[in-house]
């Protein structure tokens, strides 16, 4: 029997709860696991040495650690399981502002909607934007490498981060990179560290880079009639342009959003493109235009543009809630795969004949042109037979993508639901050397056991 108080002992009051009603809350993320387990206790940090305190506890108990930020992950990587202690980093939300670096120091609860609050007092600006970027933290976004909607133009989040502050397996607190823009002295830990889903150790702080304040945009909104017509415009878009937003949705979405907004989308349309361009003054204009030539070159039957401000941030938002509006339809599989851009099609198709095949609904949503897909598969839970048919075409889209070059994850991360697949996507010796690092900085095994890792 492990004494808890002993751990709470050395925690500020009331950090520790082990109350099942209390810590009912803590054990799902948005992957709504069903088999999630039951905590032993959550420990709701307030600083690195709680961490570390946290850690050197679970490390002497061998007692596995789910790190949690705000539960938004869609891969069931913050799910807790069995006799964990979850580590919630909700009570560390100090976000410092550095205009003459242009630099924010971050502790990881802080939400990625008051980075940007905070970065546009100083009218800066922190560009990674999931779409959940109201509800989900920086520590969950560093620990993901989250992407977003304007990545195709401004990168992910590994490319705004220049340090961060991390809690290892054996308790030590390692500080790595700091507000310098270029550092090549010693290995790129700090890389090492964004993107691995609290496996490798606990992010306790982030020295993120900020850049000018975005200029306004102009919008572009193109329905199509056929999916392959939409994929080519994207392909054609990205050859030669660089806008700032190229998002896409399927019939699907568009009905399930429509359902939600009533702003009267084409809800016949097979595919719609929601296209932003914020070149600075006339330059944005020009950029649509020209987008708006290669959308009627591949047979939009409606092309509307717009550089009013709130107009193109009602389509933007209408695309925001397209994994909300579908998951009010049933119960959801959500993927994440990504191609190069000139298999998108190939991969939007093959997954229309994937749903029609296994006579399922798939919606497809995708930050199109990074060539990242989010089919959500729908389903009825209580019915055992289309759920099987749903995780059939669950795998099937997976092995689609791998098939095409691409990747099983696109920014969600492997989590729990995809680490089956990782071994069909990564080769034999990187799937070593990925156990050989996991083995190296978490010999028990404790951090986020069986996210990632099997
Ligand atoms: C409607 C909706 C839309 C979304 N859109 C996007 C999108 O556009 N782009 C995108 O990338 N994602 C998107 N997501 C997924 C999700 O919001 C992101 O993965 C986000 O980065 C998770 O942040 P979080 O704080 O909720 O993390 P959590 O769910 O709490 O955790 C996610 C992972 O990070 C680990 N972790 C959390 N904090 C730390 C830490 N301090 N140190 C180490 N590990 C840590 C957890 O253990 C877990 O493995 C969306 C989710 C929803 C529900």
């Amino acid at each position: 029997m492990i004494d808890l108080t002993a751990l709470a002992s050395r925690l500020p009051e009331g950090a520790l709860i082990s109350d099942a009603d209390r810590m009912e809350k803590y054990r799902r993320d948005r992957a709504n696991d069903p088999n999630a387990g039951v905590p032993l206790a959550v420990i709701r940090v307030e600083s690195a040495q709680d961490v570390q305190t946290v850690v050197r506890f679970a490390a002497e108990h061998s007692l596995p650690i789910i790190t949690r930020g705000a539960g938004s992950s869609l891969s069931g990587g913050s799910t807790a399981i069995d006799g964990c202690l979850v580590l919630s980093t909700e009570r560390m939300t100090a976000i410092e502002v550095d205009p003459r670096t242009r630099t924010a120091v971050v502790q990881p609860g802080a939400m990625n909607a008051d980075v940007k609050a905070a970065a546009a007092a100083h009218d800066l600006w922190y560009p990674p934007d999931p779409s959940s970027f109201e509800f989900c933290s920086i520590g969950g976004n560093l620990a993901t490498n989250a992407g977003g909607l304007c990545c195709v133009k401004y990168g992910v989040t590994t490319d705004y981060v220049l340090g961060v502050d991390v809690v290892t397996a054996d308790g030590e607190l390692v500080e790595l990179g700091g507000p310098r823009l270029k550092d090549v002295a010693g290995l790129p830990l700090t890389k090492l560290f964004v993107g691995s889903e609290g496996t490798l150790g606990i992010i306790t702080r982030g020295v993120l880079r900020l850049i000018p304040a975005q200029r306004p945009a102009a919008t572009l909104v193109a329905t199509f009639a056929q999916l392959a017509d939409a994929c080519q415009t994207v392909q054609d878009i990205t050859r030669g342009m660089r806008p700032s937003m190229l998002e896409f949705m399927d019939q699907v979405c568009i009905n399930a959003v429509e359902d939600e907004t009533a702003m009267e989308l084409d809800r016949s349309a097979a595919a719609m493109l929601i296209i932003q361009s914020d070149e600075p003054g006339t330059h944005a204009g020009a950029e649509i235009d020209q987008i708006r030539i290669i959308c009627e070159k591949n047979s939009a039957t409606e092309v509307y543009a717009t550089d009013d401000a709130d107009e193109g941030e009602a389509f933007v938002q209408a695309r925001r809630i397209a994994i909300p509006s579908v998951e009010r339809k049933g119960a959801v599989l959500l993927e994440d795969v990504g191609v190069p851009i000139p298999q998108l099609g190939d991969l939007v198709l093959g997954i229309d004949a994937i749903a029609r095949n296994r006579d399922v609904t798939v919606a497809v949503m995708a930050h199109a042109g990074d060539g990242n897909t989010h089919p959500l598969i729908v389903f009825d839970p209580a019915d055992a037979e289309q759920l099987e048919r749903a995780e059939l075409a669950y795998g099937e889209i997976m092995d689609l993508a791998i098939e095409l070059g691409g990747t099983i994850t696109g920014e969600h991360g492997v989590g729990r639901l995809k680490q089956p697949w990782l071994k069909d996507y990564l080769s034999p010796q990187a799937l070593a050397l990925n156990q050989k690092i996991k083995d190296a900085l978490d010999p028990q095994g404790i951090l986020n056991p069986g996210v990632v890792f099997n």
